[in-house]
């Protein structure tokens, strides 16, 4: 089956929750520092290890975060909540339960517009919540997991640090568009948690962490039952996750088969989900209000004060920067969708001309990201580099294939551009002399071509060119070259 035969047939519906590890210094109910990479626990106190008769306190940081965060989603802020105890037992959980929220979420009911294919879709909000991140377990053994393993490490550096999860709503009425839009609510939220400086926000570390649920159902028949896609770590699998879900459920309904709500694991070799834990029975966690800690009641002054020193969240940001670039909406979408628009803008303060900057960013370094399946903002150039080369070009010190073979270099290296222009010897070719020789040289080596140009048929000297050149290594001006090639064949244009 193909994706327009599902899209013909059914309907999706997706929802999203995504876990967002707090970048605050230390834990969420104790002092110990939250710092990645220590050796391990290391970072451990009798609190965040469950130890009997420990307290835990609340970090106020980390709620101040979460209330920035549901402020920006336009979420209204709870002003009194309970933290409430999650119980299950998990080896890298040593309390045996995790203090996370439950019915009385700290925000609730906002939303995030996202536009997809020259549409906006708004994805609701259905809470933001403060709970606690566990800690982590090593299988040991040729398989790394924990089947085969022959024994099983545990590190509590991790338990403890505070997590926000963001649950949205379900999304309906997105049709073929759900993957993408999928992909663009998690980008944006990325970018917004990102401006509001509250996580690092790293999915291939783990500090954002998504998990996608998707169904399918007839047009005007009730939802399906969805499944919940775990594993998922960067913003191409979000997108390949949901359409993978659809295509798989699909040919299971078309069979007269019934979904089965469970978690699936994303495979990113694959692009496909494996079934993982069923969801049929749910878990009873036994949820209560935590003894152990006061309730939140943030004073609502101090909310709006938190709404008033919002930084200027990315949907306002593009807004301005699409008036101030002076770019038309349809470029503003085409930046977008190739993740630049920050981008081209940090290039543009950073001296470039908005031409030379959006060019850049979506033609040769975009290409650049595709083939190393990153994002462009994740290739290792910053946009004050673009905006030197920019100008390297502008005063001719560069041709443009020289350029690029300087961002090849600042790719490979991290170094610098005029490092790398100095490393590699990246300088225009201007003098004649060696113009003129590589010249002779060429066309001696083509008479065959060299004889079709004198005899009128100008286009042929593109190859000549062409073998000057490489024999430049690209440091020739491409436009002088053909001058003195076709001044040596003696003819004009
Ligand atoms: P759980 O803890 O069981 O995963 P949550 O309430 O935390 O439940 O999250 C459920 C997610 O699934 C929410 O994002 C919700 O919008 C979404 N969802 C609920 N019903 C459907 C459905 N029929 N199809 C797709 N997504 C759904
Ligand atoms: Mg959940
Ligand atoms: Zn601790």
């Amino acid at each position: 089956m193909n994706y327009e035969d599902v899209i013909a047939r059914y309907e999706p519906v997706i929802g999203l929750e995504t876990h967002v590890e707090l970048g605050t210094a230390s834990k969420m109910f104790c002092g110990c520092s939250t710092e990645f990479g220590a050796p391990p626990n290391t970072h451990t106190c009798p609190v965040c290890l469950g130890l009997p008769g420990a307290l835990p306190v609340a970090n106020e940081k980390a709620i101040e975060s979460t209330i920035r965060i549901g402020l920006a989603l336009n979420c209204s802020i709870a002003s009194w909540c309970r933290f409430a105890r999650k119980n299950y037992f998990y080896p890298d959980m040593p309390k045996n339960f995790q203090t996370s929220q439950y019915d009385e979420p700290l925000c609730v009911d906002g939303y995030l517009d996202v536009e997809v294919g020259g549409r906006t879709v708004r994805v609701g909000i259905e809470r933001v919540h403060l709970e606690e991140d566990t800690g982590k377990n090593t299988h040991v053994g040729t398989s790394g997991r924990i089947h085969g393993a022959d024994y099983s490490l545990v590190d509590y550096n991790r338990a403890g640090i505070p997590l926000v999860e963001i649950v949205t709503k379900p999304v309906a009425g997105a049709g073929e568009l759900a993957p993408e839009v999928a992909r663009e609510y998690v980008t944006q939220l990325r970018d917004i948690l990102r401006t509001l400086g509250v996580s690092d926000v790293r999915m291939e570390q783990g500090s954002l962490r998504c998990d996608v649920n998707t169904s399918l159902n007839k047009p005007g028949e009730p939802w399906g039952t969805r499944t919940e896609t775990k594993n998922v770590n960067s913003l191409r699998s979000v997108e390949r996750a949901v359409r993978s879900e659809m295509l798989r459920q699909a040919a299971l309904l078309d069979r007269g088969e019934r979904i089965l709500q469970e978690t699936r694991h994303f495979q990113e070799t694959t692009g496909d989900t494996r079934s993982g834990r069923s969801k049929e029975e749910a878990t009873d966690y036994r949820y209560f209000p935590e003894p152990d800690l006061v309730p939140m009641a943030p004073d609502p002054e101090w909310v709006e004060q938190l709404r008033k020193e919002l930084p200027e969240l990315p949907a306002a940001r593009r807004a301005r920067l699409q008036e101030s670039l002076g770019v038309s909406a349809e470029d503003m979408v085409q930046m977008a969708n190739a993740g630049v628009v920050e981008l081209v803008g940090a290039t543009v303060e950073a001296g470039a001309p908005v031409a030379e900057a959006r060019n850049w960013w979506l033609g040769y370094l975009a290409q650049q990201a595709n083939q190393r399946e990153v994002e462009a903002s994740e290739l290792g150039i910053t946009p004050g580099q673009v905006a030197r080369l920019v100008q390297l070009v502008a005063d001719g010190t560069l041709s443009v294939a020289l350029a690029r073979q300087a961002v090849d270099g600042v790719l490979e290296t991290g170094s610098d551009v005029d490092a790398v222009i100095a490393e590699r010897g990246l300088k225009r070719v201007s003098d004649t002399g060696a113009l003129e020789a590589a010249a002779d040289e060429a066309i001696a080596a083509n008479p065959d071509v060299a004889e079709k140009v004198r005899g009128g048929k100008l286009p042929a000297v593109g190859a000549l060119v062409g073998a000057v050149m490489k024999a430049t290594r690209g440091q020739a001006d491409a436009a002088a070259v053909r001058t003195i090639l076709l001044e040596k064949l003696g003819v004009s244009e």
